[in-house]
């Protein structure tokens, strides 16, 4: 049997979407060991972290993901599902999510889907409590799904994100760091320029997110997540390197380690996914991802 993987073309929008899915999956599995440690904790017990081994606060089986790959593979199942965009199946995938017994799932997250639970409404009010990184860490599959259609990516982007999250700087990185994933899968030629224009725009609008010079913290708020990620993103071209750097500054190490590898899986494509990696990723995540890409990319061809 041929390996399906083998058959993408190299360069293709298939080839980065899947390197971007894949990429987030890796950061998660690799970054959910250090998770909540600090840099020189890390340190002390690995020089540097760079292993896909599990264990972690989790205890996590070597390969094995977290809720930022579960979450998202539940919403683009609901996408599939629905044949298109439609909060109300999204809604009833987190559900379903929850109870089967996530191995994490973030307070605020919980927060929306048992709101949704309890009254029915697709959209919590806007609150400065909400401004975790649980929206954007999640996204993805929106970007996949809409790639046709930069407005429908806007407005799919900011309905699944006020499930949970309705904060405006979690908008504006939702917004943000998808817009730079679509940039890599769409257009890749110009890509290497318009992401520190998408950066600075951000940060133009939105000071709190200025990562240069690097403040350091890597936290679940949603303004440590995206300086840290930005800040190793632009800094390391390399995929391997990127995201070696991003989860070993601790913290919320899942978190920017999968959005650290969505954004550099979309640059590197396939070809720049380390194969240890790819080979300690639990299989069925993987068998997962490679179906949930094939039927994205389908819904936003057709
Ligand atoms: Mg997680
Ligand atoms: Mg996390």
């Amino acid at each position: 049997m041929s390996d399906p993987i083998s058959d993408i073309p190299a360069g293709s929008v298939h080839d980065r979407a899947l390197a971007a899915y894949l990429g987030l999956a890796i950061g998660d599995a690799l970054g959910a060991t250090v998770e909540f440690m600090t840099p020189r904790e890390i340190r002390h017990q690995y020089q540097v972290h760079d292993q896909i081994i599990g264990g972690g606060w989790l205890k996590l089986p070597a390969g094995e993901v977290t809720d930022d790959t579960t979450m998202s593979l539940a919403l683009g199942q609901a996408i599939v599902d629905a044949q298109g965009w439609s909060m109300p199946h999204v809604a009833e995938a987190w559900v379903e999510w929850m109870r089967q017994g996530p191995v994490d799932c973030g307070n605020t997250c919980r927060r929306g889907i048992r709101r949704y639970m309890g009254d029915g409404s697709l959209a919590g009010p806007l609150r400065e409590g909400d401004g975790g990184n649980g929206a954007l860490m999640r996204n993805l599959p929106v970007v996949l799904a809409t790639l046709g259609n930069a407005a429908a990516f806007e407005r799919c982007s900011i309905e699944q994100a006020h499930f949970t999250h309705h904060h405006p700087l979690s908008d504006a990185a939702t917004l943000s760091l998808g817009h730079m994933v679509r940039d890599w899968i769409l257009t890749p030629d110009t890509a290497a320029r318009h992401m520190p224009e998408r950066a600075a725009q951000l940060v133009a609008h939105y000071p709190a997110f200025r990562f240069d010079p690097y403040p350091g913290r890597a936290t679940g708020y949603i303004v440590d997540t995206v300086q840290t990620v930005l800040h190793f993103v632009l800094k390391e071209p390399d995929f391997e390197a990127c995201v070696v750097a991003t989860v070993n500054r601790g913290d919320d190490a899942d978190t920017t380690g999968a959005l650290a590898g969505m954004i550099s899986g979309a640059r590197s494509g396939m070809q720049g996914i380390p194969a240890r990696w790819l080979k300690a990723l639990k299989p069925q995540v993987r068998q997962a991802i490679e179906q949930q890409v094939r039927q994205l990319l389908a819904i936003t061809a057709s």
